[in-house]
C-alpha cells in the first residue's frame, strides 16, 4: 500500500510539472494497530502524522529510539494545556488556529530556543464545528504569528466532507501565496492527487496506506 501511494504521488507530481520529491507523504497512523505502523517503518518510511497527544506519547518514544530519523507531525486539534507535551513529541504542528495557542507556542519557543515547525490551519469551508481560522481572518492571524517570531512553514486545511475539495485547495494556496508561505498541507486518502495538482507540499494519507481505521 505504501509503495502504491508513493507511486501515485510521483505520478501526480509529474502530471502537475512539479519537481520529483516536492511533496512529502505524511503517513497518518492514528489509532492504527502497532503491527501496521511497524510494517511501514520497516519499509523505510519515516514521516508520520498523529491526531492525539496522549496516543503519540504512548506509541512514538519507543519507535523514535529504534528509528532516530523518524519525524512525527501533529495534525489534530491541540489543546492549550498540552502545548508543552506536544512540543516534546512533535517535529511539526499543523493546527495552529487561535491566538491563545500561538502565544503559548511563542513563550515556549522563547524559553527553549527551539520550536516545532508550524502550520496555520484555515477553516476554508467556514464550518462552525471545524477548527481553523476563518479565511477572512487568516492574513491578520499569520501576521500576528510572525510578530511572535513563530516559525511558520505554511497552511493546512481539511475541506468539508462531501464537497468538491478543489476550491478549498485553491483558496488555501491563494492565502499562502499572498502571505509568502511555501508550505501547503492538504490532501488525504481520497483527494491527495488533486491536492498535489493544486500545489500541496505535504499530503496526509492514512487509510490508503494502513487500511481502514478501527475505533474501539
Ligand atoms: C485522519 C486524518 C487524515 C488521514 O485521513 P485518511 O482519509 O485516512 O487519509 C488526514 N488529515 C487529518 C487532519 C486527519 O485527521
Amino acid at each position: 500500500m505504501l509503495k502504491e501511494i508513493r507511486d501515485r504521488i510521483a505520478a501526480a507530481e509529474a502530471a502537475a510539472g512539479r519537481v520529483p520529491g516536492a511533496v512529502q507523504l505524511i503517513a497518518v497512523s492514528k489509532v492504527q494497530p502497532a503491527g501496521r505502523v511497524e510494517a511501514v517503518l520497516a519499509e523505510g518510511h519515516r514521516l508520520f502524522g498523529e491526531n492525539y497527544v496522549q496516543e503519540t506519547a504512548a506509541k512514538w518514544p519507543a519507535w523514535r529510539a529504534q528509528y532516530p530519523d523518524v519525524r512525527v507531525h501533529m495534525i489534530g486539534p491541540l489543546q492549550t494545556n498540552k502545548v508543552k507535551l506536544a512540543a516534546d513529541l512533535f517535529d511539526a504542528i499543523h493546527t495552529v488556529d487561535r491566538p491563545g495557542l500561538a502565544e503559548k507556542l511563542a513563550r515556549l519557543a522563547q524559553s527553549r530556543g527551539a520550536s516545532p515547525e508550524l502550520f496555520v490551519q484555515v477553516n476554508t469551508g467556514a464550518e462552525p464545528q471545524k477548527a481553523g481560522v476563518l479565511p477572512d481572518a487568516a492574513d491578520a492571524f499569520i501576521a500576528d504569528c510572525r510578530r511572535m517570531d513563530l516559525p511558520l512553514a505554511g497552511l493546512m486545511c481539511i475541506p468539508p466532507e462531501g464537497e468538491d475539495a478543489r476550491p478549498h485547495f485553491r483558496m488555501l494556496a491563494r492565502i499562502a501565496a499572498r502571505n509568502g508561505l511555501a508550505g501547503l498541507s492538504m490532501g488525504m486518502s481520497s483527494d491527495f492527487e488533486m491536492a498535489i495538482a493544486e500545489g500541496a507540499t505535504h499530503v496526509r494519507v492514512g487509510s490508503a496506506i494502513f487500511g481502514a481505521r478501527v475505533y474501539a
